[in-house]
């Protein structure tokens, strides 16, 4: 279904590169992914088309530039067409250290160790006050739930390779977020 770039000078048209071990999917491949599973946020009023296959949405995503009541209404209609079998928190960055320097407590978990084991995090990045730890917070976060096979939205209402993001939250983690696992919305329509 989904084709590798003819011309992709990482593998040749081939769609996968040689890795260690074995092959993996070129980026070009992924980029193709982006576009087949978040144009459909952009041409339809924050409502996933009919027929549409909904478990493409259960990856590692970014959008760049959605708008709010968009995006927000976009996870609704997700999590209703998807059963609801996801636990999901939306969350900022701020909340994320928040959670981060509450003090351990012997009697129940560390806020921040729940965040490794929800199925879905959606993380909101707009408007966050300043903080130098942002990005290396939520990387190590992500680095933890990519391991525990959990899902990451990221929402920016700036493109992640700005310098107005890289600045927010760390050029790091605007790099982190460029590559697979995370797929990022390549199709970028300001509605
Ligand atoms: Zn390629």
């Amino acid at each position: 279904m989904i084709k590798p770039i003819a011309d992709c000078p990482e593998c040749l048209g081939q769609g996968y590169i040689q890795g260690s071990p074995g092959y993996k999917k070129c980026v070009c491949v992924y980029k193709q992914e982006a576009i087949e599973y978040l144009t459909p946020l952009y041409n339809v009023p924050g409502q996933i088309p009919k027929g549409f296959d909904v478990a493409g949405f259960a990856r590692n995503l970014v959008f760049e530039a959605v708008v709010p009541e968009r995006f927000r209404s976009f996870v609704k209609s997700f999590l209703l067409s998807s059963a609801m079998k996801y636990q999901h928190q939306t969350l900022k960055a701020l909340d994320i250290i928040q959670a981060y320097v509450k003090p351990w407590s012997k009697l129940e978990a560390h806020p921040f160790s729940k965040l490794y084991d929800l199925d879905f995090l959606i993380i909101n990045l707009e408007l966050d006050p300043h903080n130098n730890f942002y990005g290396e917070t939520m990387q190590s976060l992500i680095e933890t739930r990519i391991q525990n096979k959990n899902f990451t939205w990221i929402n920016s209402r700036y493109a992640i390779a700005s310098d107005t993001f890289k600045k927010a939250y760390q050029t790091e983690f605007s790099y982190f977020l460029s590559k697979p696992p995370f797929l990022t919305a390549v199709v970028r329509k300001m509605v």
